[in-house]
């Protein structure tokens, strides 16, 4: 069956997937080989991107993103330092949204000016900053919506529209969706990035980043991703691609469980403010509800008492980086993320010490709720 014929839940267990073909078993081989026959049209090579674990993974995402063709790299980072430098040249200019994963922040203002490229940071909550921040040389408006920790919504199409009136390339960081809760091209987005370490892996046990896009944009992206060489291996792609199998299953019931969780949070005595995108009091729901199919897996809130022993109180809910697991867990963003922030800068941020950033896993809402209950108490 054709893959516009299918639903999204179906093409994640099936597109791409080839199964084996020599003997008839339903899941895709691992095909480690880096030594491939080159007596044929197109030389497979793991660093190519091209071998048959890496296109199993870009054709599943491509069709869950609802893009042409994909990319798979060893890490998230890999995947977002690669296509943005593949879009920028000396003489160019970016313009970023403020609140960017902690790792991507951290590039930008590090690497870019090195490389002679400029850039502008922008208040992503008004689509206007972006508008003002366009120079002659900008090239491309990057954002990361829902964004880390505080849950805060970038509106899509008004950002689509300033940058086809200026011609600029958007990039997106959809971890925090994922491909299940939004899909960026569909909105006009050009390149979409994922973290696929989070929901698209599930089960904290392995790295990668995936981009999707046109095969235009893609094509492009392989060129320099070849040179920088950030593949992802055969076996991550295998265990990529079993992932994104029960990546519905798993991101559909991770919503459930934040709505519940978000919306019992919101009347809890210990708990001062509750961000998610799912509630009615967030300041963007209305923008989320139109282009988001789900709100996520991921809820922040700050406590009324000390942070620090909620975390200790935990049984079940464990303290760690990262996120998008089956199982639960809990960071303090002053602790991990924004660590390295001044006092003034966290402040400037919404980042308070009472803020913890909970990450939503598959268990039954009712011994979360109990969990966190006996540890706000
Ligand atoms: C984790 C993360 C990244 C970086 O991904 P890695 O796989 O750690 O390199 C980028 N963006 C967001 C939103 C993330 O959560």
């Amino acid at each position: 069956m054709k893959n516009h014929l299918l639903h999204p839940q179906t093409l994640s267990v099936h597109a791409g997937s080839t199964g084996d073909t020599r003997f008839g078993g339903t899941v895709t081989p691992v095909y480690p080989a880096s030594a491939y026959d080159y007596r044929s049209d197109i030389i497979l090579y793991p660093r190519y991107f091209n071998t048959p674990n890496h296109r199993a993974v870009a054709e599943k995402m491509a069709a869950l993103e609802k893009g042409e063709d994909a990319l798979t790299f060893s890490s998230g980072m890999a995947a977002i330092f690669t296509s943005m430098m593949a879009m920028l040249r000396a003489g160019d200019h970016a313009v970023f949204q403020q609140d960017l994963y902690g790792g991507t922040h951290h590039a930008v203002l590090n690497e870019l000016n090195r490389y002679g490229i400029a850039y502008t940071l922008v208040n992503a909550a008004h689509p206007e900053n972006f508008k003002k921040a366009i120079r002659k040389n900008t090239r491309l408006l990057y954002v990361e919506t829902p964004s880390n920790p505080l849950l805060k919504i970038t509106n899509l199409p008004a950002l689509v529209n300033i940058a086809r009136q200026h011609k600029l390339v958007t990039l997106i960081d959809n971890t925090f969706a994922s491909p299940v809760n939004q899909n960026p091209i569909e909105l006009g987005i050009d390149i979409v990035l994922h973290s696929g370490t989070k929901y698209i892996g599930g089960h904290s046990d392995l790295m990668c980043g995936i981009v999707v896009s046109s095969k235009k944009y893609i094509e492009l992206i392989r060129q320099s991703a070849i040179h920088f060489g950030g593949h992802a291996d055969a076996y991550t792609c295998w265990l990529v691609e079993r992932s994104l199998k029960t990546l519905f299953v798993r991101v559909q019931r991770q919503n459930e469980n934040a709505l519940i969780l978000a919306e019992w949070l919101s009347s809890h005595k210990k708990v001062a403010r509750v961000y998610y995108p799912g509630l009615k009091e967030h300041e963007a729901h209305e923008i989320a509800k139109k282009q988001m199919q789900g709100f996520g897996g991921m809820v922040s809130f700050d406590v009324k008492g000390d942070a620090d022993r909620v975390v200790d109180r935990l049984e079940l809910i464990k303290p760690a980086v990262s996120l998008g697991g089956v199982e639960s867990t809990i960071n303090q963003p002053v602790k991990t993320s924004h660590r390295r922030l001044t006092p003034a800068e966290r402040k400037a941020a919404g980042i308070t010490n009472k803020l913890l950033r909970l990450s939503v896993g598959i268990e039954q809402a009712d011994d979360l709720m109990r969990d966190l209950d006996n540890a706000l108490r």
